[in-house]
């Protein structure tokens, strides 16, 4: 059927952008991260602590995806990095092309991290690569233990999660160790940190992670 022609040649394409992507990137000595999520997460608070942390450390710049708004950059503008806005208006996943778009606009000399938080959505962003070293699953406390069985393909292609919102445990009825079961169930080598971006529990182990992440051990 077209369709699914249509569908594979987008995804091919997407394929040779996103190996061009990574290319550039290694050219440059940056080390990239696809953050996936879906909505409500916490991955563009996790961002601003994180900068907040490792500000003074590394350089980093952030590409922020979403459907509509700029709202996320502007958050992030305030730490002074360089950071852009790819507004998919409708599209419900990054691509490598609009990913190249943003690299090109930004002033990456220096940069040693590369942070791009994909539009929130646990489905398609798992099929596109950008171009990153690495994908990482921010999955929020709020959200159910299901959800690697439900979206397996997503935790297939991950490295590393994230489970965020830790202070929030106390209040809800989630079981932190079925999600991990889950997860590794369905990824053994998924890395786990878990995480309170506001309150800061986790956080350092997360920092430290990317520090040897940006010098090219994991
Ligand atoms: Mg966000
Ligand atoms: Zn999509």
């Amino acid at each position: 059927m077209s369709v699914i022609t249509i569908e594979r040649k987008i995804l091919e394409r997407n394929e040779q952008l996103g190996q061009q992507n990574r290319e550039w990137l290694a050219r440059h000595g940056i080390r990239a991260l696809n953050l996936l999520s879906s909505p409500g997460s916490g991955k563009t608070t996790l961002i601003e602590k994180t900068l907040e942390r490792l500000g003074g450390r590394m350089k980093i710049a952030v590409i922020e995806g979403d459907v509509h708004t700029s709202l996320d950059a502007e958050r992030v503008d305030r730490y002074g990095v360089p950071v852009a806005q790819i507004v998919t208006q409708g599209g419900c996943h990054l691509e490598a092309r609009l990913v190249q778009q943003a690299m090109d606009k930004l002033d990456l000399t220096g940069i040693q991290l590369l942070l791009i938080e994909n539009v929130g959505n646990l489905v398609c962003p798992a099929n596109y690569d950008l171009g990153e070293n690495l994908k990482v699953i921010v999955l929020s406390t709020t959200e159910g233990e299901d959800k690697p069985l439900k979206y397996a393909g997503m935790f297939r292609n991950a490295s590393l999660l994230l489970i965020s919102k830790m202070d929030l445990l106390p209040y809800l009825h989630f079981d932190l160790a079925a999600l991990r079961r889950n997860a590794l169930q369905i990824n053994p080598a998924l890395r786990v940190f878990e995480v309170a971006a506001t309150t800061g529990q986790g956080m350092e182990a997360w920092c430290g992670w990317l520090e040897e992440f940006v010098a090219g051990r994991p």
